[in-house]
């Protein structure tokens, strides 16, 4: 079931302490990508996962750069149209921009203009959550083009962040630590 399906992912997820600085415990989600049996399970309760919100999405959105590598599976499965958000500098034609805080520093993301009509419901995808800043600069670039985000999909999620706090859509995480 996909309980055991969960707690085999999250058993294969290689946990680095003090990765990139100290305090920081760094889930890699390459230790599955390793293993394609592990990978194809993990399709299977992405899709899953996406298939379960109530509101239907006409777009799946993906983040740079691991959002790419789930968004564009779970596109291909559900046959929706899949749009990337990038870090600037990496869009070309004309963007949108918008600038969120990281725990150091800040980062800037874009969004081609003509990537999402008006009106589309869009989920989000990314491989985690913690504070949340990624996914809602994400969802401010959705809502100035004029699309409803109607759903994040993570595979992790570090929950004592409370990074749902800081989002107004349902969010789904397959793994929480
Ligand atoms: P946040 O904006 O705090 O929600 O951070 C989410 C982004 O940072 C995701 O795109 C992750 O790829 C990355 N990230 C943050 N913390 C970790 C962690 N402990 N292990 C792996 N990636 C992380």
């Amino acid at each position: 079931d996909h309980e055991s399906k969960k707690q085999l992912i999250k058993d294969n997820i290689q946990s680095y302490p003090d990765f990139p600085k100290p305090g920081i415990i760094f889930r890699d989600i390459f230790s599955i990508l390793h293993k394609p049996d592990l990978f194809s399970v993990l399709r299977e309760l992405l899709t899953a996962t996406a298939k379960s919100f109530k509101v239907k999405p006409d777009v799946i959105v993906g983040l740079d750069s691991r959002g790419f590598l789930f968004g564009t599976i779970v596109a291909l499965d559900l046959h929706l149209p899949f749009v990337p958000i990038r870090k600037k500098g990496k869009l070309p034609g004309p963007v949108i921009t918008t600038t969120y805080t990281l725990e150091y520093g800040t980062s800037t993301f874009e969004i081609s203009t003509d990537s999402i009509e008006e009106g589309k419901n869009v989920l989000i995808i990314d491989d985690l959550l913690g504070t949340g800043g990624t996914l809602e600069a994400a969802c401010h670039l959705i809502t100035v083009l004029g699309g409803n985000t109607t759903g994040c999909l993570l595979v992790m999620e570090l929950t004592e962040l409370n990074g749902r706090s800081k989002l107004t859509c349902p969010v789904k995480s397959l793994v929480q630590y």
